[in-house]
């Protein structure tokens, strides 16, 4: 892959990067598209990466299938999939973490401990394989996309960090590779989060500015659907991602449920 890459480079031929764990949906497509609008070649990376999964968490049983993976990837435009096996990733003694300050703490990162460092290393890693010029990530994970836009600054790497918006069902579900694993009366569980959202926006139109008014409405709202568990109902500064006390227009709505095993998470900006 590095060499694939490095002769591009040479030739002036530029190469945007999409990072995926795989299992694609029209989210993870629409990222792809992006990226071929915005440079001459696109390499999608497909890899589990097990040091951002928990112990508990779904490393073992997070869907896959590689085969429909490249058809789709290949339909969409781009160049090159990487997938890199587990143990060239991290061979016997890996032992490094980039760690990003501050950011991590909070949102995901305090119910997730460790999460955004494995996160993290794996995107410098692939970035220091390929060294894109562009990469894109999307606004589903806006607390990943804030991290890496941070990292990258602070350890200057000259790459263009994209984020593109949520992709949603129909219905308002923001697609995931997880959402397989909801059962129907879950599936309609779910749709608390994308409801929540609209909620929010409306409270606000209606002149709610109080972040705890606002947060305890939309809790309660929020665990009145049937297997709902609340692991985080947030409003935050959408840069700095902490707690705001008064909600105003750009303010980012964050959240956090389980719906029976399955952990969904989903936010918008509130304008
Ligand atoms: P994943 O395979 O879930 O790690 O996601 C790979 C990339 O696709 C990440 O940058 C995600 O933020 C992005 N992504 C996942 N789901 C969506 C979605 N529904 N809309 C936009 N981007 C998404």
């Amino acid at each position: 892959m590095a060499d694939w890459a490095m002769e591009r480079r040479r030739q002036g031929i530029s190469i945007a990067l999409v990072p995926t764990m795989g299992y694609f949906h029209p989210g993870h497509l629409q990222l792809m598209r992006r990226a071929c609008e915005l440079a001459d070649q696109v390499v999608v990376s497909l890899f589990v990466n097990p040091i951002q999964f928990g112990p508990g968490e779904d490393l073992a049983t997070y869907p896959a299938d590689h085969q429909r993976d490249c058809q789709l990837a290949e339909e969409v435009g781009i160049t090159a999939i990487f997938l890199p096996e587990r143990q060239e990733m991290y061979p016997a003694g890996f032992a490094s973490r980039i760690q990003v300050e501050a950011l991590t703490d909070s949102l995901c990162g305090s119910t997730r401990p460790g999460h955004f460092a494995g996160v993290v290393t794996v995107v410098g890693k692939l970035f220091n394989i390929i060294q894109p010029d562009i990469a894109v990530f999307g606004e589903k994970d806006y607390q990943q996309l804030v991290i890496i836009r941070k990292m990258v600054r602070d350890l200057n790497w000259n790459i263009k960090i994209v984020g593109h918006p949520t992709v949603r069902e129909l219905d308002g579900l923001a697609m995931s590779s997880r959402n397989t694993y909801l059962s129907s009366t879950e599936r309609q569980s779910a749709l608390c989060l994308s409801k929540a959202i609209v909620m929010a926006r409306q409270k606000l139109l209606a002149g709610t500015c109080k972040a705890a008014t606002l947060l305890s409405e939309l809790s309660d709202f929020i665990l009145s659907h049937p297997g709902v568990t609340v692991e985080y109902v947030s409003l935050v500064d959408p840069d700095t991602l902490e707690n705001v006390a008064m909600v105003e227009r750009g303010s980012l709505l964050a959240m956090a449920v389980k719906i029976g095993n399955t952990r969904l998470i989903d936010n918008a900006i509130l304008a």
